[in-house]
């Protein structure tokens, strides 16, 4: 038979995972897992004061770099972009003539034939 626990948060009766019962020491509820966690990362974070600010100073230099390279990426595509449209523009200008060109000369051949 399955023993039950009493939740210390909720206090309501509840029965553990039965695969690791004596892990689990609070009910399932979506409220104490919260509040187990919250405390989880109290007490993670009351053992280990410095991760935090150590974390903080790395990933401010982190966060710049990743920052200046994406500035940087940004910079060498518009480039790239830029010189893109501009060949592209040529070439859709010719294409345009090629186009009207024909355009015109096909509705002189009709334009005679009628
Ligand atoms: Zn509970």
């Amino acid at each position: 038979m399955t023993k039950g626990k009493i939740c210390p948060i909720c206090k309501k009766w509840f029965i553990p995972n039965k695969y690791r019962p004596s892990k689990q020491a609070i009910c399932s509820s979506i409220e104490c897992q919260y509040q187990r966690q919250l405390s989880d990362m109290k007490k993670w974070r009351t053992r280990n004061p410095e991760y935090f600010n150590y974390r903080q100073t790395k990933d401010a230099s982190w966060k710049e770099t990743c920052r200046q390279r994406a500035l940087g990426w940004r910079k060498r595509h518009i480039d790239y972009l830029h010189l893109y449209r501009q060949q592209h523009k040529e070439q859709h200008r010719a294409y345009m003539r090629e186009y009207m060109r024909e355009w015109r000369q096909r509705k002189k051949e009709k334009g005679s034939n009628v």
